[in-house]
């Protein structure tokens, strides 16, 4: 069922005049194949790396290629998977050999054979991702769709090549893929695929959390990351991926009284700081901030449903998800789990009155994080009252102007102590103790409160001050 269609257009750039050529050179058949043609075809941003497919050595079509290029590129081989890559400006183009693969079900390693072009498209995960253009001389541009993949681009569809149960069976990563696509592209997963997949969903438990990190990463990055979050959690895969966001779905009622859906609301969240926001690692703070709501939930007759101290278990939970997840340990995540921690701190403000020293507190705890914090507080406002909206807005409006006018003022931020331990050891004929840390925080404590600036002379009077109040002698010999 090839489809006579040939798109040139699509093979404007120069490259693939290479391409073709050094193939015709080797005898080989070769085509573009994969996001690169979906992506022409839905006139989506034309992405950088170029899938091409060779009958035959993909590895020999890249040195080849590499050889013809102007300033003669590496070729980097990935020899576990019989593929090559190739720079060229800013384009990556990614050789691979036709291949078959076969699959025994209590194995993740597939068998593989070298195949045809009609083999190497079986073995894709969707319809919209097997079109491949034609890089022969005689037929370049030649549109080769065996499962019309161009149908279900236009139509919106998310396909599997084959019977959905076998293509999800091979490599269940392509459960999640499936839903990536449906996100990003805003398409929909054709109904037998969508019933295969909540069919295997235990079967992602074989899948390496690299892998299906990535693919979270990607639903994570799209406009409105609800999409995918909501069809993970339809299907049953999010039990598997991050059951303590499943925990947090359900309302439970007594004696007349209800909490909200922290499911649901945590992805209006996501969507909104999706909206404010690319940073990836502020939307994860968005998707864990209420993690902690599930292990703390109580009821107490008195004030209803509490949460009490769920921002401090979650942010300890975030360590143990973040590895299992195979996500970094480092400053990434120390600025989720903060961000957690503090996520309540600026809603606190925002309802009382608002003291300077209170904000001072909360730009020396959140530091260079504290305009985030605000982003993720102002996305945290879920409610569907446009009154009570506007005022919880314009409510961190005020802490913001506050935060400014207090900075400008303190320089709270990165705080440094205006007084030194040596000054005061010096200052009181000291040797390193408690007394210094003492002192400090003393100081500390009344710059944050505002009974003194943030500056080294009414600082050292107040360390001079506080000294004798703690029975220490001042030093008289020096200044
Ligand atoms: P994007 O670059 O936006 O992620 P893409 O379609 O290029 O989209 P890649 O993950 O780069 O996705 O994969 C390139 C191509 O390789 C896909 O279009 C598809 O044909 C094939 N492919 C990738 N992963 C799988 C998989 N798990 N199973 C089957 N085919 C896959
Ligand atoms: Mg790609």
């Amino acid at each position: 069922m090839t489809t006579q269609k040939y798109h040139k257009e699509a093979l404007a750039h120069p490259v693939f005049k290479t391409l073709s050529h050094a193939a015709q050179e080797l005898g080989l058949e070769a085509y573009v194949i994969g996001g690169y043609v979906r992506d022409f075809f839905l006139g989506r941003d034309q992405k950088k790396d170029i899938d091409i497919v060779a009958i035959g050595s993909g590895i020999g079509l890249a040195r080849a290629v590499a050889n013809e290029l102007p300033g003669n590129p590496k070729v980097t081989v990935f020899k576990n998977f019989g593929t090559a890559m190739v720079r060229h400006g800013d384009l990556e183009l990614e050789f691979v050999g036709a291949r078959r693969e076969s699959y025994s079900r209590d194995s993740r390693k597939p068998i593989v054979e070298d195949g045809t072009l009609q083999d190497d498209q079986n073995r894709r995960d969707f319809t919209i991702n097997a079109l491949a253009l034609s890089l022969d001389p005689l037929e370049f541009g030649k549109l080769l769709d065996p499962f019309g993949g161009l149908d279900d681009l236009e139509k919106g569809i998310i396909r599997t090549p084959l019977e959905p149960a076998t293509t999800y069976s091979d490599d269940p990563l392509r459960m999640i893929r499936a839903i990536r696509f449906a996100a990003q592209l805003d398409f929909r997963i054709e109904r037998d695929s969508l019933n295969a997949i909540g069919v295997q969903k235990d079967r992602i438990r074989i899948v390496s959390p690299e892998r299906i990190t990535d693919e979270l990463h990607k639903i994570m990055a799209t406009d409105k990351p609800s999409i995918g979050f909501g069809l993970l959690h339809k299907t049953g895969l999010l039990g598997y991926i991050l059951p303590e966001l499943v925990a947090l779905q359900g309302i439970e009622e007594r004696e007349g009284q209800r909490h909200k859906d922290n499911f649901w609301h945590t992805l209006e969240v996501v969507d909104n700081i999706a909206q404010a926001t690319d940073n990836l690692w502020l939307r994860w703070a968005a998707l864990l901030h209420d993690i902690g709501k599930a292990p703390t939930k109580r009821f107490d007759p008195k004030v209803g449903w509490t949460f009490h101290g769920h921002e401090f278990v979650g942010s300890k939970m975030v360590y143990k998800l973040f590895k299992r997840l195979r996500l970094p340990l480092n400053d990434r995540m120390k600025y989720v789990q903060k961000l957690v921690m503090m996520s309540s701190r600026p809603i606190v403000l925002s309802n009382d009155y608002v003291t300077d020293s209170a904000v001072r507190r909360l730009v020396f705890d959140a530091g260079d994080d504290v305009e985030d914090l605000m982003t993720l507080c102002e996305a945290d406002i879920t409610t569907k009252n446009p009154k009570k909206q506007k005022r919880y807005l314009k409510n961190f409006q005020l802490v913001r102007e506050k935060i400014t006018e207090v900075e400008e003022r303190d320089r709270i931020r990165n705080f440094q102590p205006p007084v030194t331990g040596e000054e005061i050891m010096e200052a009181f004929s000291l040797k390193p103790g408690w007394e210094i840390g003492m002192i400090k925080e003393a100081i500390k404590e009344a710059i944050l409160e505002g009974e003194i600036p943030n500056e080294h002379g009414p600082a050292r009077d107040f360390m001079l001050e506080k000294g004798r109040a703690m029975g220490l002698s001042p030093n008289t010999n020096k200044p």
